[in-house]
Parts: C-alpha cells; sequence; structure tokens
C-alpha cells in the first residue's frame, strides 16, 4: 500500500464527510482539469459510498471540461448546514460560487500555499503533484468506493497538474499512488490522453503564434501579450494560453516566462507565469495574484502594473543568474 503521512487526518476526513447529509463540493475560480476532475470525483465517490447524501459539484460551467463529467444545479435557497469541501484553492475570494451559500462547516484539501480559507479539518499539502493526487490517496486509504469514472478522472487530474509526471511537484509518492490507482481501478489510462491533449489545428497556429511572437529578454525571461483580436483570429478563449503555458518548460534561453492576455469581457489582463528556477509566487502575489512556487497566475487591470509585473520578472531571472553562477 501506499506510504500515508496522516492516516488519522485520512480517517478524520472521512468521517466528518459521513456525518453531513448534503454536500456542496466547490473548486477554484477559472477552473483546470485538476480542480474539475478532483471536484467531480470526490463527488462520484462520495455518492457511489453514501447514496443517501445530497452531493452536489458547483462552480461556473467550461464546455471544454463537460467531457469529464457534469456539474450539479446547486438550489442555494433550499441548501441550509451543508458541509462545504473546497478544493484546489486557498483563498475565500477565489472559491467559484460561494456567495450566498449557507454551510456549517468547510473541510479543505489543497496543494496551495496557505491563504485565507479557515477550515474546521483541513489537509494541505505543497509537496503533492496535484489535488487529484490528495483526493485519489483519501479514497484510496478510507472506506470512500472507487470505480472506472472515478479513477479516470483522478488519473486525468494528475497527469495534467504534474504535466505528465515532469513538474517538481511530482514525487515518488506521486507514482505511489497513481500505481494503486490503476492496480485497483484496471482502467485503459493510456485511451485517456485523447481527453487532455486532443485539440483543433487552430489551436496548434496559435501556437505558433505564441512562439513567433515570445520576447525573450538578455535575462531569459519571456513574454507575450496577446490581445483579443488575436484570440478571435485563433478562435481561442482567454482561458486558452493557460493551457498551453507548460508547453515551454523545456526550452533552455528560458527561465521565468509569462503570457498576458486581454480578458475584455472583465476589463483586465490574465496573467500565467511559469518558471524554471526563480520563485514566482510571491512576485504574483503583489498583482492580485499567487499560485504556486513555479506556477502563478494573477488578474491585472492597468497595462503600467502589467509592465511593472514584466520588470520585476525579468529582475528575479538576473538575481537567479547572479546567485546560481
Ligand atoms: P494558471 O497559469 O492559470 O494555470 O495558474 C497557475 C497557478 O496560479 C494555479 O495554481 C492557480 O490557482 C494560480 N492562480 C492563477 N491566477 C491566480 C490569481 N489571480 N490569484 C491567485 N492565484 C492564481
Amino acid at each position: 500500500m501506499i506510504k500515508i503521512i496522516n492516516k488519522k487526518l485520512l480517517n478524520k476526513i472521512y468521517r466528518q464527510i459521513k456525518n453531513y447529509k448534503t454536500i456542496v463540493i466547490l473548486r477554484h475560480v477559472g477552473a483546470d482539469p485538476d480542480a474539475i476532475c478532483s471536484s467531480f470525483a470526490l463527488r462520484d465517490s462520495i455518492k457511489l459510498t453514501f447514496p443517501d447524501k445530497n452531493v452536489y459539484a458547483g462552480g461556473v460551467g467550461v464546455a471544454k471540461f463537460k467531457k469529464y463529467g457534469n456539474l450539479d444545479k446547486i438550489d442555494y435557497e433550499k441548501i441550509n448546514d451543508c458541509l462545504l469541501i473546497v478544493l484546489d484553492v486557498p483563498n475565500m475570494s477565489r472559491i467559484d460560487g460561494i456567495d450566498n451559500l449557507k454551510y456549517k462547516e468547510i473541510l479543505k484539501i489543497d496543494h496551495h500555499p496557505k491563504l485565507d480559507i479557515s477550515a474546521s479539518v483541513e489537509w494541505v499539502d505543497e509537496n503533492k503533484s496535484s489535488t487529484c493526487q490528495m483526493v485519489c490517496e483519501l479514497i484510496l486509504n478510507t472506506k470512500l468506493k472507487l470505480d472506472k469514472s472515478i479513477a479516470s478522472n483522478l488519473f486525468l487530474g494528475i497527469v495534467s497538474d504534474s504535466e505528465r509526471f515532469s513538474l517538481k511537484n511530482t514525487t515518488v509518492e506521486t507514482f505511489e499512488t497513481v500505481i494503486n490507482l490503476l492496480k485497483v481501478s484496471n482502467i485503459d489510462f493510456t485511451s485517456l490522453y485523447e481527453k487532455l491533449y486532443s485539440r483543433p489545428f487552430t489551436e496548434y497556429k496559435f501556437i505558433a503564434y505564441i512562439t513567433n511572437n515570445l520576447i525573450i529578454d538578455k535575462n531569459h525571461f519571456g513574454y507575450i501579450k496577446i490581445s483579443d483580436d488575436v484570440l478571435k483570429e485563433y478562435k481561442v478563449d482567454v482561458a486558452t494560453p493557460s493551457n498551453l503555458i507548460n508547453n515551454y518548460n523545456f526550452i533552455d534561453d528560458l527561465l521565468v516566462w509569462c503570457f498576458i492576455t486581454e480578458d475584455i469581457k472583465n476589463n483586465q489582463y490574465k496573467i500565467s507565469i511559469r518558471s524554471r528556477g526563480p520563485i514566482i509566487n510571491e512576485i504574483a502575489s503583489r498583482y492580485n495574484g499567487g499560485g504556486h512556487k513555479y506556477a502563478s497566475g494573477a488578474k491585472i487591470k492597468e497595462m503600467q502594473d502589467v509592465d511593472n509585473l514584466i520588470n520585476e520578472l525579468s529582475k528575479a531571472c538576473l538575481n537567479y543568474e547572479n546567485k546560481e553562477n
């Protein structure tokens, strides 16, 4: 069996879930496969284990993630005193769908650095590859049940957030968890990759656009400002650049890179940042953002602040290189 650091905590989480008749599961705004798949997997596992419970996975729907499952319509008027489970999100302001929800307690499971959510039971571990890895460990080590569809979502969330086991957040424990998941569920995992990676040809042309227009400065910092017109030209949405930014993980000339995407609907710039050395989440947090040490994001209103961020990230590269050499 996998080596579990805190079996007691997992049992405590299981007991808390068991105690509630109504459970709402929410994750971060701007959902990604880890957030989506962890909430569907945990919802479906709780429903499978306790068929009499009312369990809902909420948040704003994303059309391209429909292939992982369906979100639930939550009647906020009718729900009282539920257990709110928050997955893959460290701060209250980024919980998608929490407004007007009447909950009694919060259970939190997350792999981001801890911020302002205070939960009665919480499992926060920055060393986990993904929230899906944590939900998987929870299910495999308690009486929560698993079926093939739940296992498939967990596998996809882990693969996606670890970028196919290539990012620094991948550990021996990640592989152990996945091996156990595959052994127990017997899913046909190679056929699942298509769900994560198949995309229209226009998106490949958009990747070429980014590659051709990425500016790389002398400090090995790369950035691109992507206008709404360009998004329209390539028929991609404002979230697409964030989904593509890991494609640039293994480029020798890049230490930190940042995609700045115009989001006209919200009158702001959506920022995605990745790093192969300097810690970037502290910088992102000064620009209405945050995230992991080497994978962060932000939302910025003014172009002047975008330019300040660009300067700070470039300086971080310079300082890092000076320290390393
Ligand atoms: P992304 O580049 O959108 O994939 O985001 C990378 C990481 O940064 C994820 O862990 C996000 O949850 C986090 N993140 C993205 N945008 C923000 C933001 N505006 N505020 C805080 N964290 C963010």
